[in-house]
């Protein structure tokens, strides 16, 4: 997910896909060996997010099409592996951006509360009850996992005047 502060200066490892490329269509594959190959992607996945910057990038936006992501909402790096949505409750509307879908953010309403489980780095099981923006950066992360973006959230006008941006902008298509 995007964050509002400006970019630092170092260099992203990694390319992050946009809209338009099928690895952000695609449902991602389980983490199957949490090893040291998975903590280096995971290294390279936190720098490309802080030189975005972004809150929060998932695997498929920079090519990986696996159960994985990262985050940090001030606290520190975290990464979550094969991460869960068990329970999800109430409702809470966010303007929500997406670096996938650079320059362009919408009002969604989703659930406010909701409970992540899967594993860190350690291989340990992790379990969070997260609300807010923390709540909202999980179900945004987890639909990348799913291939799914913001603007499938929109309906009727809205959606189709944001497919046309999109369309406009990622694809070249007017
Ligand atoms: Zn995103």
């Amino acid at each position: 997910m995007r964050g509002r502060s400006t970019s630092s200066e170092e260099p992203a490892p990694f390319d992050i896909r946009v809209f338009g490329d099928p690895v952000l269509r695609s449902r991602a594959a389980n983490v199957e060996n949490v090893d040291g190959a998975l903590v280096a992607v995971v290294d390279d996945m936190l720098a490309t997010m802080y030189a975005e910057p972004g809150l929060g990038l998932a695997a498929p936006q920079v090519g990986i099409s696996k159960r994985l992501f990262v985050y940090d909402l001030g606290d520190g790096p975290n990464a979550i592996v094969n991460p869960v949505i068990s329970e999800s409750r109430g409702e809470w509307t966010y303007e929500e951006g997406c670096l996938s879908v650079p320059g362009l953010h919408w009002e969604i309403i989703r659930p406010k509360e909701v409970h992540l489980t899967g594993f860190d780095l350690d291989g340990n099981e992790v379990s969070i009850e997260a609300d807010e923006l923390e709540a909202r950066l999980f179900q945004h992360e987890l639909d990348h996992l799913e291939g799914r973006l913001l603007i499938d959230h929109l309906e009727g006008d809205i959606r189709k005047a944001a497919m046309r941006t999109v369309r406009e902008q990622f694809l070249g298509l007017l």
